[in-house]
């Protein structure tokens, strides 16, 4: 699956791409990342991608057409033939779960992913391109780069051989939310914290249910 960014600080998310899973799913080619800037699609000498809201009001807002231009760069290239999914991130867009994961893992050969900043992006984007509107959580952040990297990882861990070994995809088995590894015994200031006896019994079965009263999701 190739996932695509569209964003003005591409910097902002090297390091986490470049980083232990993801980073080695795309080593190993299992996904691919493409990351444009749409300063690099714009016709000025200071490569400006944003400018004032019309209406007035502070802050600036992501111009549609270097943007525009950045996509269909992206999508002129794919060809008609592939599936894509097209998001802008926005704090007031449909809520990003596990379940729209699995489902965007399964259905498309492409995400392409559009981060705002500031103010956010010329509406008239949206619109052309027929994007869905995502949002991560509700809250507000200064930049689409975050959300761009939890549903690229989220994505990813779902799609055959990015995870070591495939048992490893928690929705597959009984996975906890609550953990534990060596020491059995832990000391801290003069009080002892134990692993529960159930997962130290050896007793599968035991282990699965007590797991599964803990899932987390
Ligand atoms: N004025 C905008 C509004 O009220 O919707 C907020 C813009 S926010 C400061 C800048 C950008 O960060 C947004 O365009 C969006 O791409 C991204 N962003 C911020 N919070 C987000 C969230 N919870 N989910 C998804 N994207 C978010």
């Amino acid at each position: 699956m190739k996932f695509n960014i569209i964003s003005v600080v591409p910097e902002a998310m090297e390091s986490y791409l470049n980083s232990s899973i993801i980073g080695r799913a795309v080593g190993t080619k299992k996904i691919k990342v493409k990351i444009l800037n749409p300063r690099d699609f714009t016709a000025d000498k200071h490569r400006k991608a944003d400018e004032r809201p019309y209406g007035g009001g502070p802050g600036m807002v992501l111009k549609a057409e270097p943007i525009l231009k950045a996509v269909q760069k992206l999508t002129g290239r794919t060809g008609k033939t592939k599936k894509i999914k097209t998001i802008i991130f926005s704090p007031g867009g449909k809520l990003f779960t596990n379940e729209l994961a699995a489902k965007w893992a399964k259905t498309y050969d492409e995400l392409v992913m559009i981060s705002g900043r500031y103010e956010g992006i010329d509406a008239r984007v949206k619109k052309i391109l027929k994007a869905e509107e995502i949002s991560v959580g509700p809250y507000v952040l200064t930049g689409g780069e975050l959300p761009a990297l939890i549903v690229l990882d989220t994505v990813a861990r779902k799609l055959p051989g990015v995870l070591g070994s495939d048992e490893s995809v928690e929705e597959r088995r009984v996975a906890s939310g609550e953990v534990y590894t060596r020491p059995e015994v832990l000391e801290y200031e003069k009080k002892k914290y134990r692993v529960p006896k159930v997962l130290l019994s050896g007793h599968h079965k035991n282990i699965d249910g007590w797991r599964g009263e803990r899932k987390s999701l």
